[in-house]
């Protein structure tokens, strides 16, 4: 194994989905922060400094835009890079979503090559070999 241990927020209402992210940050070598909804996200996020927050859109409590508006407003947590994981499939939805402040972008159903590719290279661990 090579590369740093990194901490992984997933902030998701769907615990199935939870689940699976879950199961490719772990193995990948990393650990999870989980969380159900962004009011929870946003807590857990200052909290337990993640190096990498996974961002549902459709949560309850607080959707996953207006989340990020506030973590980019806190200085706390404005430099953790937030991936956007949603079925607002759409180039539009896309654009939206990185206007936004969404680092990057991630389709649901998750592809697990991409989801690996786009975290990894993120993370700084480089690709899977
Ligand atoms: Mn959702």
């Amino acid at each position: 194994m090579s590369g740093k241990t990194r901490r992984v927020l997933i902030v998701e209402d769907n615990g199935r989905n939870r689940k699976l992210f879950g199961l490719l940050i772990d193995s990948m070598g990393h650990e999870c922060l989980m969380a159900a909804d962004g009011a929870i996200g946003i807590q857990l996020a200052r909290e337990g400094h993640p190096d990498l927050i996974l961002m549902d859109i459709q949560m309850p409590a607080l959707d996953g835009v207006s989340a990020l508006r506030l973590l980019k407003r806190d200085p706390l947590t404005a430099d953790i890079p937030v991936v956007a994981v949603t079925s607002y499939a759409m180039e539009s939805d896309r654009k939206r979503l990185l206007a936004a402040g969404f680092t990057d972008y991630l389709a649901k159903p998750v592809d697990t090559n991409q989801f690996k590719r786009i975290i990894g290279n993120l993370l700084g661990s480089g690709h899977d070999d």
